[in-house]
């Protein structure tokens, strides 16, 4: 998810109140904040804290959170595919090498400011308490599903796109992206985005593509 998720030395996860949630984390991967961040791989595990687990009771703020995002996320989707760019054969390759299974769907949409359903105001509100969007903070890529969006000017590097596409890649292999989501978030929560294991996936991958071929 956000702080695209993202993008290595770009942003610095952001400590989370202690609030909605009720749990302290950073932010999310897809978003970059001003400046610096450095990821710090783990491996996958149980939750160091079982009481900061969050809780997805139905009526939870978290829970609806979520469903309102993933309704919102279908619309991104959609518009995505409609205005993104197909990968180049390159890209494609790149993408096939991280598993991706229709690296054909991909598409990259450049975008003043990669969206965030902030019209709505309780998912600003949650947006900004999860450091996902507020003052200085900036989200420079996410992927959505199949359409990565990036912000106009953000150079999306090889490593940098790497680490876009193994978030695909997590998309596409889990049921749906709301599913996806869901275990993000609660990652998040856990271990902070530093060392959430989709994140530290994601930045093994800018190791590995660290230069393009
Ligand atoms: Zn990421």
């Amino acid at each position: 998810m956000k702080n695209s998720c993202s993008l290595t030395d770009l942003f610095r996860p952001r400590m989370l109140k202690r609030g909605v949630f009720g749990a302290v984390a950073s932010a999310c991967a897809i978003i970059a904040g001003p400046a610096h961040a450095a990821e710090n791989p783990t491996v996958m595990g149980e939750s160091r804290d079982a009481s900061r687990q969050v809780s997805a009771e139905p009526d939870s703020p978290y829970a609806a959170f979520l469903a309102r995002y993933v309704e919102w996320v279908e619309t991104i989707e959609v518009e995505g595919q409609a205005r993104g760019v197909a990968l180049t054969p390159k890209q494609i390759e790149l993408a096939a090498r991280i598993g991706i299974e229709h690296p054909e769907k991909v598409r990259l949409v450049y975008v003043n400011e990669v969206p965030f359903p902030s019209d709505d105001p309780q998912m600003r509100k949650v947006g900004e308490q999860l450091g996902f969007v507020g003052t200085g903070i900036t989200n420079n890529a996410q992927a959505f599903g199949y359409t990565v969006w990036v912000r106009d000017g953000f150079d999306l590097t090889w490593p940098l796109l790497a680490h876009e596409l193994v978030h695909v890649q997590q998309i596409e292999r889990n049921s749906s992206f709301g599913a996806f989501v869901e275990k993000y978030m609660k990652q998040l929560m856990a271990y902070g985005h530093e060392t959430m294991p989709l994140e530290v996936e994601a930045y093994e991958a800018n190791r590995i593509y660290a230069r393009e071929p």
